[in-house]
């Protein structure tokens, strides 16, 4: 079982590798970190006519960005419950609005390049392994009431016809959510920010950031580009570039697994083209890929990277013990990547100093808020608006350092402890 850094690239065609960075370069915006946050703010200055300068320091969305599980909906790693009572009702109401508005952006993207290679897909199953009728209906109800946000409830039986598992109970059904290829996704961004006259540099990593005056001055190895803004956008990979920021978040990793193809098996098990999460804090997401032939199949987190057989093997176990009918399905490839979280769940998007910005901390739910946060970001930066304050009651704050780290791997083990307990309850 090869343990490789994603699937999506093999089977997708890379672009060629782009130019690193030499020599001395003028530019209105530099980007540091080429993932989907940095993308996006890049691609939304260049749509504002800005001059932009990407800094990757691998090749464009080598990090979480381009192996995640491609799933796209609403909402924040933070529940909604913790957000409101933090800033109040109103602007909790702004902020979950602005997370539909990323996930619109998204399919916007889609749509205005073109991207038929991130095979969008359609809908989002959100499933409980508890009997949950009423909480799923009074959430329907609520989105509906709140933010004219339409789900499906889905019974029981309908689950079971559409997803052959005894686990699961009822369900709520998102049709505006959808899934893609996210590393198709990246590069497309990347292209139309050349398009529109910016510069991409890969294996370009910044090494220093000082000022020089009302300019920005960013280093790599082999070059420099001298900016009045720039944005650090480098995600669970930030190091020592900005210390405030490396001290504010903690690298989370998560996984996700391939299975060997089996179109038969598979359709015995799951008779959906739309992606499949469970409620659960860090619980199951999968969904069918390569037109029903395989499962990419995600979840799990540890503060630290497993060893790649163990973590394909605690991925078959689930994959096994919501679908024992898989148990011969074996796993093809298996990988990991890197989620930034801040210690209160939610994005840090915010100005560190004088054309000093930061876009990052998306946590496990970065599809629709790295859209998001790099539409703020540019919006500050030519001054169109300043809703990236809405995130500031978060705040940079430290992440605790090591005690930081065994809190988080505790925590998480208490939690899946306690849905364990959940569920067993309501099984037996
Ligand atoms: C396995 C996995 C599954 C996930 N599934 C989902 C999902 O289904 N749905 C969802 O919404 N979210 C999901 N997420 C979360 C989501 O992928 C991330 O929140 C999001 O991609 C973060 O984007 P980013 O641009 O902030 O960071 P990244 O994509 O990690 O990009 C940061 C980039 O910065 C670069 N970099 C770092 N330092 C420097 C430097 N000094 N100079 C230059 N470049 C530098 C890195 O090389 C990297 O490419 C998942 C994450 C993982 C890891």
């Amino acid at each position: 079982m090869p343990y490789v850094e994603t699937y999506y690239g093999p089977a997708a065609g890379a672009d060629a590798q782009r130019l690193a960075l030499s020599g001395r370069i003028e530019a209105d915006a530099c980007i540091v970190g080429g993932g989907l946050a940095g993308l996006t703010a890049a691609l939304e200055l260049a749509r504002r006519g800005r001059k932009v300068c990407v800094l990757e320091g691998e090749r464009v969305a080598w990090g979480a960005s381009g192996r995640n599980g491609g799933f796209v909906s609403p909402g924040y790693s933070a529940r909604y419950e913790t957000i409101e009572r933090q800033v109040g009702a109103h602007d909790a109401k702004s902020l979950h609005r602005l997370s539909i508005e990323g996930a619109e952006a998204v399919a916007a993207n889609l749509d205005a390049l073109g991207v038929a290679d991130a095979n969008r897909a359609d809908g989002i199953f959100a499933t409980s392994r508890y009997e949950a009728t009423a909480e799923l209906q009074r959430r329907r109800d609520w989105l509906e009431r709140e933010f004219d946000y339409r789900v499906e409830f889905r019974t029981q039986a309908q689950v079971q016809e559409t997803l052959a598992s005894r686990r699961y109970f009822q369900a709520l059904y998102n049709p505006h959510a959808f899934h893609l290829n996210p590393l198709n996704y990246a590069r497309a961004l990347a292209r139309e920010i050349e398009r529109l006259g910016g510069e991409v540099f890969e294996a370009s990593p910044a090494n220093s950031l000082t000022r020089d005056g009302a300019v920005g001055v960013v280093s790599t190895g082999g070059g420099q580009v001298r900016a009045k803004d720039v944005v650090i956008a480098c995600g669970g990979y930030t190091g020592g570039l900005a210390p405030k920021l490396r001290r504010s978040y903690l690298p989370i990793a998560t996984y996700v697994m391939l299975t060997k193809p089996d179109a038969a098996l598979i359709g015995g098990a799951i008779r959906t083209t739309a992606a499949i999460g469970d409620g659960r804090r860090a619980g199951d997401y999968y969904r069918l890929v390569e037109g029903g032939e395989r499962i990419l199949w995600g979840g799990k987190i540890t503060t630290r990277r497993t060893e790649p057989r163990q973590l394909a093997r605690l991925l078959h176990q689930s994959m096994v013990s919501t679908y024992p009918q898989l148990a011969d399905l074996e796993v093809d490839m298996a990988w990991s990547g890197l989620m930034a979280y801040a210690r209160h769940l939610m994005p840090q998007i915010g100005r560190l100093g004088e054309g000093l910005w930061y876009c990052t901390a998306f946590g496990g739910h970065g599809l629709n808020t790295t859209a998001i946060g790099g539409t703020l970001v540019a919006e500050a930066i030519v001054g169109d608006s300043d809703r990236y304050r809405l995130f500031e009651p978060f705040g940079l704050t430290w992440n605790g350092g090591l005690a930081g780290r065994c809190a988080v791997q505790a925590a998480y083990w208490a939690l899946q402890a306690t849905d364990l307990v959940n569920e067993r309850r309501l099984l037996h």
